[in-house]
């Protein structure tokens, strides 16, 4: 999606250990007109999927998944984190290794949101290594229910979450794939530059 890449290479900021900060859009501001234009686009990627439930990890996938999710005329559902949990009966459960915090966080969905007959869109702001898409399609397992499609805004291509995730079948879609980028000159490339 060429004004999404426009966008990061305008305001995104590189930071050490592989971050890229996009707060003014995505991750702390939120500019609504423009997660707007990315759930038009997810709708389009994945239209003829049978979407009935769009699913993420609280916190930065909420905006984004709610943007997509209203195209869909379906309800989100966000996983929601903790460090521990009260596990119960009424709830599928799961850890993700959260790649910009550096600790496991136990993540939980409640069993009355997500069941069997669902088509899950998983939706999440970036795709890194893979733990917290791999920690949702574990919950959207429990349900029973199906991940129809993955939804990424940024891919960084050169970790190792999109390939894993491809070769395990799932159909991913990435609106920008970063091949590089560089903490020291701030450069930043796109895997179809
Ligand atoms: P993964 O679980 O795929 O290793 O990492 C994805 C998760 O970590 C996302 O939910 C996102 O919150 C966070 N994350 C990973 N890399 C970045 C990054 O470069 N920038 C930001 N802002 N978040 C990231």
């Amino acid at each position: 999606m060429k004004a999404l890449e426009d966008k990061i290479l305008n305001e995104g900021v590189v930071k050490s250990g592989d971050v890229l900060k996009v707060d003014g859009f995505l991750n702390h501001q939120i500019d609504v007109a423009f997660l707007n234009e990315i759930g038009k686009e997810f709708y389009r990627l994945f239209k003829n999927n049978g979407i009935t439930k769009v699913l993420t990890i609280e916190a930065s996938g909420i905006g984004v998944a709610v943007m997509t999710a209203q195209y869909f005329d379906v309800k989100v559902v966000f996983a929601k984190k903790s460090k521990t949990i009260n596990i119960s009966d009424d709830v599928y459960h799961t850890h993700v290794y959260s790649y910009t915090h550096q600790i496991n966080n136990e993540v939980m969905v409640s069993k009355h949101y997500l069941n069997q007959d669902d088509y899950v869109l998983i939706i999440d702001d970036f795709l890194a290594n893979g733990e917290a898409v791999k920690g949702l399609i574990d919950i959207v397992q429990q349900s029973g229910a199906k991940v129809a499609g993955i939804g990424i805004v940024i891919e960084k291509g050169y970790q190792k979450g999109g390939q894993l995730l491809r070769k395990l079948g799932y159909h991913v879609e990435s609106l920008a794939i970063i091949q590089q980028m560089n903490d020291v000159t701030g450069e930043i490339t796109f895997k179809n530059d």
